[in-house]
Formats: structure tokens, sequence, C-alpha cells
């Protein structure tokens, strides 16, 4: 990807590329003001949107709707960013029910919890391959048990999610 200069006109994000695609050109900090990465401006406009991020420097004479024209824009939550790059995010309850759209891993029912395959008394741990969102009601059922002692086979893999699947949540 060409370096775009922050003070050439193509940083005003109003060109695109061949493509069709607005080029990447705003800069994503991270909220101690680390640079992240570059996104597109429609992908900035959907950070702003969603509060996920603030505008942190902006064109002054140019508005998008409410917001400044963004240049660059700082995230809400500070990202750890050492995720990002050692396969992806780290292991975490609402991750789970994220990564399971709140389904049950075992009925497909509503999920409220989060149920440990092989069970944590017997030594299971916090890691996404372990655990799957579960309904109270089979996370009980399964009790210190695993699938397959319980007889309740899982209805899906458990898998480590990318970081983006969980942010697009
Ligand atoms: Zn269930």
């Amino acid at each position: 990807m060409p370096d775009i200069g922050f003070d050439s006109p193509q940083s005003l994000g109003l060109h695109h590329n061949e493509g069709g695609e607005p080029v990447e050109h705003v800069l994503v900090l991270n909220a101690d003001l680390g640079p992240l990465h570059r996104v597109s401006l429609r992908h900035a406009i959907r950070m702003l949107c969603r509060q996920v991020a603030v505008v942190h420097e902006a064109e002054p004479d140019i508005r998008l709707g409410i917001w400044p024209l963004p240049r660059v824009v700082r995230l809400v939550q500070y990202v750890v960013t050492r995720w990002r790059y050692t396969g992806g995010p780290s292991w975490s309850r609402p991750g789970v029910m994220a990564r399971d759209g709140r389904r049950c891993g075992y009925c497909g029912g509503v999920a409220t919890t989060v149920d440990h395959i092989l069970p944590r008394a017997r030594g299971g741990k916090n890691t996404w391959l372990n655990t799957v969102a579960a309904c109270g009601g089979c996370n009980q059922r399964k009790g210190d048990r695993t699938p397959a002692e319980a007889r309740m086979p899982l209805r899906t893999t458990p898998h480590a999610p990318t970081w983006a699947a969980l942010a697009t949540r």
C-alpha cells in the first residue's frame, strides 16, 4: 500500500482507487494514542457510529453528517495490540458468548452461561477450545462430566475467534 501523506489532498478521502473502494487513510490510534493501523473512511465512520472511536484529528472545514471529516480517530477503549498479532483475542466469557452467538452449544437454546467442556474441577482451563456458551439447564445437567460422559454431544466444535469476528458483534 502506498503511503499517503496526511497533508496531501488525497488524505481528504474524497477520491477512490481503481477498485472503487475508498483508500484506507484514516489513522486509528489506540486509547493511549499509539498508532494501530489505517482504515477506510467508511470504516472509520462506522467506528464513530458504533461509538468505539472518537474523532482525534479532523479536516476543520469539511463535515460529514454530524462529524468533521476524520483524519485520525482514537479508540475509546484500549486494545492490547499483542492480541492482534499473536492469534487473536484473549479468552473471556463475553468473548465466548459472542463467538457462539449466545446459543447453547448443547441444545441450541439461548445461552446464559459458559460451560467448560473438560470441567474446571478436572483441570479444564479457560481457553477458547475448552469453553462453549450453554444454557443454564444444559450446564447443570452436564455437571462435572465431559460431553461424552454426559452423552451431550456438542453441536459445533469450539474454535479460537479472530479479533475481527469478535469486534463486529
Ligand atoms: Zn442447552
